[in-house]
C-alpha cells in the first residue's frame, strides 16, 4: 500500500486517497476480484490506474467512452505514464503497432472497447501477460441496468481468454440487482464490494407536490423567485422546455431551453450566456446530455418526475458541484408516472402484440416472405391497438430473434440533417481514416447544402470505398447521439426469415423480455416513492445505492427539517407532529407553499387513515387562525387543568381554522365539536375566530 501511496503522490500529485480508493487498491493489489461504485467524479479511474502502475505486467481497461478514454491516455502520457487506447477510431496499422508495443510490454495500460474483442483475436494475444482487467462503466453488461450494451456481454469471454485476471469492475450507478449481476456475468470470485461516496453532503432534497402543471409552474416560479443562484431546470419533453422557457421570461426570471432541436451555434450561445452568467436559469430535457460543468449551480428543478433514481440522483447532483449548500426540487405530481409507463410499454410489449403482430406480417408477406412495407404502413396493416413506437419494439424484437430482417431490397432511404459546424467536426472527429468522417464527407457530396437543413439520401447511392450500407445506420446513430446530427430511416423494407415458422415458434426470449420490463417499472415505482417517502429522503436515495453512509434521519431533507411542503401530517392524534413542532420552534413560516383551498383541506382532514391518505396544509391565513385557537386553548386547558388536547385535538381546531365557523350552529358541524365541548367553550372559539377577522 506505501507504493500505491508513493504513486499517487509522485505520478498524480495527490496528497492522499478519496473516499473508497484506499479500500479499492488494497482490496486489488491483494489479487481479488474488487467492484467499486463510485459516483461521477469520485476519482474511479485512480482505482485502476495506481494499480497497473504498481502491479508488473499491462492493465487492459475495457471502456465504451471513445472519448473519454483519449482523455485518459493524454492525460496519463502527460505525466509520462505509459498507455494506450484501442479503437474504431484508428486504422488497422495503428492498432497492429499498439498491439504489438502492449506485448512487447513498452504500455502499461491499454484502453480497449468492447468491441475490439471480436477482432484480430486481441484476448488471445494478450493471454498471460494481464496482470489486472478494469472493467469501467461495468453496468453496462447488465440488462437490468440503464444503459445495457450488447458488446458489453463479451468483456465476460474474453476475460477467460486472457487467463482471468484478478479483475476490477468499476460504476457510477448500480442498484443491488445490477451489481449481482455484474458479479455474476464476470464471473467475479468472492468478489470484494466498495460503495461509497453518493452522499453529497451540502446539497439540500425536496419535493413540491402539485396536482397539474399549473400547479407546477406556479412552484417552479415561486421556488426560483425565493431563492438565490443559478438553476437548472429539467423537463420531460421539448415542448415543456420551450414552454417553460417562456414562462420564466414572462416572470421576469432570465432563461434559456437547451435541447437536441438547437443545432451547434445555438446551443454554444446558450451555454456562454449561462456559464458567463447572463442567465440565470437553464431549462434541458432530461434525456439531452449536457456539456455544461458550471460548479456554482444552487438550485436543480426537476419540473417533472425522472423515470429512475439514477437519473434524478446524476441530474440533481448537478447542483452545489463547489460544494458549497444547494437545493434540489422535485416537482411532483401522480400523472408523472404515466409518460414512463407509456415509454417502457412501447419498449417492452407485451408477448401478444408481438405474436400478432407477426402473424399479421406473415400473412401480408409474398411467398418468399417479403413485405414491401414501411414501418408506418405496418400500422393500419396489422389492425391492433399497438402504437408506432411499440411495432418498433416489437419489430427490433423479431430482428433481434432472427425471425425477420429489415432493410432489405433497396430499403436504404434516410433523412438526415446536419448540426455540427465544420470547425466541430474537424476539432472532434479527427483521423483521416475515421469512419464517421468519411461518412459525413459522402453525404456532404451527396447532398450538397441541403445537408445543413435536412436532406433525404439513399445510402446505397453513396460513393463507393466508405461504410457499407449496412454499417452506416450504426455510424450515423453514433454522430445522433452526440447531435453532430439528425437522421431516420425514411424506407426500409422487411422481410420473413422463415415464413413456416408460426407465431408460437418464435425464438424469443419471453422471459428475458418480461423481465427487463419489470425491472424497468420496478425503477419508476422507487423514484415514486421517493418522491412520496415521509422519511429522510437522502436516507432512501443512499440505501437505493446501497451506500452504507445510509442513515434513517439528516438535516438536508425536507422531511428531515419539517418543510415538506403539504402532506405532512398537519395534525397527528391530537399532538403537534415533529416536524410542526419543529418548524414552529424555528418560528418561520417562510417560503412554504400556501396552495390548498379551504374546501380541500377539509377533504383531507375528513379522511380516514393519517398513514395513507395525503395531508393537507393550511394556506396563510388559516395558519394564523389555527395558532390563535391553540392559544386560546392552552389558556383553557391551563384553567381546567387537563391537557390540552383534551379540550380540543389539533385536527378538530385545524377544520375549524379552515371552515371559519361564525355561529354555534356552524361550529357544532365540524368534527370533534360535541354538544358538551360546544356548550363549554363555544363562546370561546368564536371570539378567536371574530377577532381574528
Ligand atoms: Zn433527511
Amino acid at each position: 500500500m506505501s507504493d500505491a501511496l508513493t504513486a499517487l503522490r509522485t505520478a498524480f500529485g495527490y496528497e492522499g486517497f478519496r473516499p473508497g480508493q484506499e479500500a479499492a487498491i488494497e482490496s486489488v493489489l491483494a489479487g481479488r476480484d474488487t467492484l467499486v461504485v463510485l459516483p461521477t467524479g469520485g476519482g474511479k479511474s485512480v482505482c485502476f490506474q495506481i494499480p497497473a502502475l504498481v502491479l508488473p505486467g499491462l492493465t487492459v481497461v475495457v471502456s465504451p467512452l471513445i472519448s473519454l478514454m483519449k482523455d485518459q491516455v493524454d492525460a496519463l502520457e502527460a505525466r509520462h505514464l505509459p498507455a494506450a487506447f484501442i479503437n474504431s477510431s484508428l486504422s488497422s496499422g495503428q492498432v497492429s503497432d499498439r498491439m504489438a508495443r502492449a506485448v512487447r510490454g513498452e504500455i502499461k495500460l491499454l484502453y480497449l472497447a468492447p468491441e475490439r474483442f471480436d477482432f484480430g483475436n486481441v484476448a488471445s494475444r494478450l493471454a498471460g501477460i494481464v496482470s489486472l482487467l478494469a472493467v469501467d462503466e461495468a453496468h453496462c453488461i447488465s440488462q437490468w441496468g440503464h444503459d445495457f450494451r450488447p458488446s458489453y456481454l463479451r468483456v465476460a469471454e474474453a476475460r477467460r481468454m486472457l487467463g482471468s485476471p484478478p479483475t476490477i469492475a468499476l460504476t457510477a450507478t448500480a442498484t443491488p440487482e445490477v451489481r449481482v449481476d455484474i458479479c455474476r456475468q464476470l464471473a467475479l470470485r468472492n468478489p470484494q464490494t466498495i460503495i461509497t461516496g453518493f452522499d453529497r453532503t451540502n446539497l439540500t432534497y425536496h419535493v413540491l407536490p402539485a396536482r397539474n402543471d399549473a400547479e407546477k409552474d406556479a412552484l417552479l416560479v415561486r421556488t426560483l423567485k425565493a431563492r438565490d443562484g443559478l438553476a437548472i431546470v429539467y423537463a420531460t419533453t421539448r415542448k415543456a422546455v420551450d414552454r417553460l422557457g417562456f414562462l420564466l421570461e414572462q416572470k421576469g426570471i432570465s432563461a434559456a431551453a437547451y435541447h437536441a432541436g438547437l443545432d451547434d451555434s445555438q446551443r454554444r450561445n446558450v451555454q456562454d450566456a449561462f456559464m458567463n452568467e447572463r442567465i440565470r436559469a437553464i431549462i434541458a430535457t432530461n434525456a439531452f446530455g449536457m456539456g455544461i460543468d458550471k460548479p456554482n449551480v444552487r438550485l436543480v428543478l426537476h419540473h417533472s418526475m425522472p423515470g429512475t433514481l439514477e437519473a434524478y440522483y446524476q441530474e440533481a447532483g448537478r447542483a452545489g458541484r463547489d460544494g458549497a449548500h444547494s437545493d434540489v426540487f422535485l416537482l411532483h405530481s401522480f400523472p408523472d408516472r404515466f409518460i414512463h409507463e407509456f415509454f417502457i410499454r412501447n419498449a417492452y410489449p407485451e408477448r401478444i402484440s408481438v405474436q400478432q403482430l407477426y402473424d399479421a406480417l406473415r400473412k401480408r408477406a409474398s411467398s418468399g416472405g417479403i413485405l414491401p412495407a414501411l414501418p408506418e404502413d405496418i400500422l393500419p396493416l396489422v389492425g391492433t391497438k399497438l402504437s408506432a413506437r411499440e411495432i418498433e419494439s416489437a419489430l427490433r424484437i423479431l430482428q433481434t430473434a432472427g425471425a425477420i430482417v429489415i432493410a432489405g431490397g433497396s430499403a436504404s432511404c434516410v433523412s438526415v440533417r446536419l448540426l455540427a459546424t465544420p470547425q466541430r467536426i474537424k476539432r472532434e472527429i479527427t483521423g483521416e481514416a475515421n469512419p464517421e468522417l468519411g461518412l459525413l464527407r459522402a453525404l456532404w457530396r451527396t447532398a450538397g447544402n441541403s445537408f445543413s437543413t435536412g436532406a433525404t439520401v439513399d445510402l446505397d447511392f453513396l460513393p463507393p470505398g466508405l461504410a457499407t450500407r449496412s454499417g452506416a445506420p450504426a455510424i450515423l446513430d453514433s454522430l445522433q447521439s452526440r447531435q453532430f446530427l439528425v437522421w431516420e430511416r425514411l424506407n426500409s423494407g422487411l422481410s420473413i426469415t422463415n415464413p413456416a415458422t408460426t407465431a408460437a415458434a418464435l425464438a424469443v426470449d419471453w422471459a428475458g423480455l418480461g423481465k427487463r420490463r419489470a425491472a424497468e417499472i420496478s425503477k419508476l415505482d422507487a423514484v415514486q416513492r421517493y418522491a412520496y417517502t415521509r422519511a429522510c429522503r437522502r436516507g432512501f436515495v443512499l440505501r437505493y445505492f446501497g451506500d452504507p453512509a445510509a442513515r434513517n434521519r439528516c438535516d438536508g431533507c425536507d422531511n428531515c427539517l419539517g418543510t415538506a411542503a403539504q402532506r405532512q401530517p398537519l395534525v397527528n392524534a391530537g399532538r403537534p407532529s415533529t416536524s410542526r413542532r419543529r418548524r414552529e420552534s424555528k418560528g418561520s413560516s417562510g417560503s412554504r407553499p400556501a396552495t390548498c383551498s379551504r374546501k380541500e383541506l377539509a377533504a383531507g382532514l375528513s379522511r380516514g387513515s393519517r398513514e395513507t391518505e395525503p395531508k393537507m396544509s393550511l394556506d396563510a391565513t388559516a395558519e394564523r387562525l389555527f395558532s390563535a385557537l391553540r392559544t386560546r386553548r392552552s389558556e383553557i386547558a391551563r384553567d381546567e387543568k387537563v391537557p390540552a388536547y383534551i379540550v380540543f385535538s389539533d385536527r378538530t381546531l385545524a377544520e375549524i381554522a379552515v371552515q371559519r365557523p361564525l355561529s354555534l350552529n356552524a361550529l357544532s358541524g365540524v368534527r370533534g365539536v360535541g354538544e358538551a365541548k360546544l356548550a363549554r367553550y363555544g363562546e370561546a372559539l368564536l371570539a378567536v375566530i371574530r377577532e381574528a377577522g
